[in-house]
């Protein structure tokens, strides 16, 4: 039923070269993925998306989720301060995170009670001060900061280990650190956004997290790792290493239908990540045009 679909949307069906939308690029059809550019070309994107039964639309960051993104914490991640910050082994930690919901702080407040002083480095000072949770200046829901970071990172030299409590907490009980973290901090570097027009039509979009889903600090962030190619290394492919965190994020048969499509996609040869793109080849400039879903 959804290959049907899929194939009226893509027009040619999933043997034929896909109807992509590619920020710059507004006809990518004729473009060769299986080639790198001798010249200076757009860093794009290419985006592959279909329809359900009941027309919500679905768009995918096909050049992300095909591209070997890892996460680099503690090997090379050089942090979100506005220098290098690679030796504090903050990771993208620094400034705590916000919560989504009431569901959301419940599910960190319920793990936090599971954590003991061995695997929490700040498990005291937390208390003391009031809990992990707590209200920031503008009065949003966020986890508490110690020493300048998120309460749940323990640093380097902890003998229970560094990095987040919770995830390694998760891991040590044989559980999906998602049920454990903050839904902001498993669901990066992934971003989905569902918007409603005028006709009541859902387009939801998943795609990479970029430096502006930061807001206004991103700007002066010395480094962000969907930009530069230092964390494109991975193994695997994004939408294989993250398969939890995008069924969760988009449902079973959202993600079954990226798995069909990238299965076929990868036999003509992929185009790399503009991250990658860019270590390789001048850049030229930037244009501000966007995708009118990103
Ligand atoms: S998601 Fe990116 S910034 Fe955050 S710890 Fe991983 S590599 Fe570093």
């Amino acid at each position: 039923m959804f290959h049907r679909q899929v194939g009226e949307l893509l027009g040619d069906g999933l043997e034929a070269l896909a109807d992509v939308i590619e920020t710059g690029v507004p006809h990518a059809r004729s473009l060769d993925f299986t080639a790198m550019p001798t010249t200076p070309q757009p860093l794009t994107h290419e985006w592959v998306g279909f329809e359900e039964p009941d027309g919500t639309t679905w768009l995918f960051d096909a050049t992300f989720l095909l591209s070997s993104w890892t996460c680099i914490f503690g090997n090379g991640c050089k942090g979100v301060l506005t220098a290098d910050a690679t030796e504090l082994g903050q990771g993208c930690c620094s400034y705590g995170a916000h919560f989504a919901d009431k569901a959301d702080r419940k599910t960190v407040a319920d793990a936090a009670k599971r954590l003991t002083a061995d695997v929490w480095q700040f498990a005291a000072e937390t208390k003391s001060d009031g809990g992990p949770i707590t209200r920031n200046a503008d009065g949003d829901w966020v986890t508490r900061q110690i020493d300048d970071a998120c309460c749940f990172l323990n640093r380097p030299g902890f003998p229970g280990g560094a990095g987040c409590a919770l995830h390694s907490a998760a891991l040590a009980a044989c559980e999906r650190p998602m049920d454990w973290k903050p839904d902001v901090c498993w669901q990066l570097p992934l971003r989905l956004i569902s918007e409603t027009d005028q006709n009541g039509h859902v387009t939801n979009t998943l795609r990479e997290w970029k430096r502006r889903d930061w807001g206004e600090g991103g700007d002066d962030f010395h480094w962000w790792c969907t930009e530069t190619h230092e964390a494109f290394v991975g193994s695997r492919l994004v939408y294989q290493e993250l398969r939890d965190e995008i069924v969760e994020l988009v449902g079973d048969t959202a993600y079954q239908w990226f798995v069909d499509y990238a299965t076929n996609r990868q036999r003509r040869g992929l185009r790399p990540h503009p991250a990658v793109q860019s270590a390789v080849q001048p850049v030229p400039a930037p244009t501000r045009r966007r995708s009118t879903t990103s």
